[in-house]
């Protein structure tokens, strides 16, 4: 039976069952900060980052169907956090022009106020890299970025709008080449959610 990520007397001599562990206590701090900001404005986790999400991604993506995805969560989970959210005057539905049975999200006035308060929720955690120099917070962050395309390739995880899932990104040697903005990349400057980004195939 293969050793379990959870068993400490397992990981004591298997340092990838420790960094899996360890990725999970990120999560959990995750978890923790935003339950926080969850009991002071009376919503839920998920609704917060519904808000968030609408905040800083355009119509396409501000669509029921994609947020499910997105968080990976089944519709009708979503449905009802939107409605929800509706309900608390946060967030309004606006039929699209080219097709009025689909609907975008958009925050009202009271949303982007609850957006005021909560989106730095995770920014606590943002102290633990200070004391990591510049070149290893790129290595780092290349190889969690590797990670993650690993489990999606997987099919763990939905699909991620970072460089190394997107039909412009090309490896250049050692390094990076993003052919939609035209220049290399150097590790500090892949993105884990980018605007331009377009699923490879
Ligand atoms: S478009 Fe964005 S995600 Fe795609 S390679 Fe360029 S920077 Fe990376």
């Amino acid at each position: 039976m293969n050793d379990s990520i959870f068993d400490p007397h397992a990981q004591i001599s298997n340092a990838d069952l420790k960094i899996i562990a360890s990725l999970e206590r990120l999560g959990e701090g995750f978890r923790v900060l935003l339950w926080e900001k969850a009991k002071v404005l009376g919503i839920s986790p998920i609704q917060i980052q519904i808000l968030i999400f609408v905040q800083f991604h355009g119509d396409e993506k501000c669509k029921v169907t994609y947020l499910a995805q997105e968080f990976n969560l089944t519709k009708p989970t979503i449905s009802e956090a939107v409605k929800s959210l509706e309900q608390k005057g946060f967030i309004e539905r606006r039929a699209e022009s080219s097709d009025s049975r689909s609907h975008t999200l958009h925050l009202t006035e009271a949303g982007n106020s609850a957006v005021a308060q909560t989106v730095h929720f995770a920014n606590p955690m943002l102290g633990s890299l200070a004391k990591i120099p510049f070149t290893e917070k790129g290595r780092l962050l290349e190889q969690l970025l590797d990670v993650i395309a690993h489990l999606q390739r997987a099919g763990i995880i939905s699909v991620q709008r970072m460089c190394f899932s997107c039909r412009f990104y090309q490896k250049n040697g050692e390094g990076h080449f993003c052919q939609f903005l035209n220049k290399s990349l150097i590790t500090n400057e892949l993105r884990v959610d980018c605007g331009e980004f377009e699923v490879a195939e």
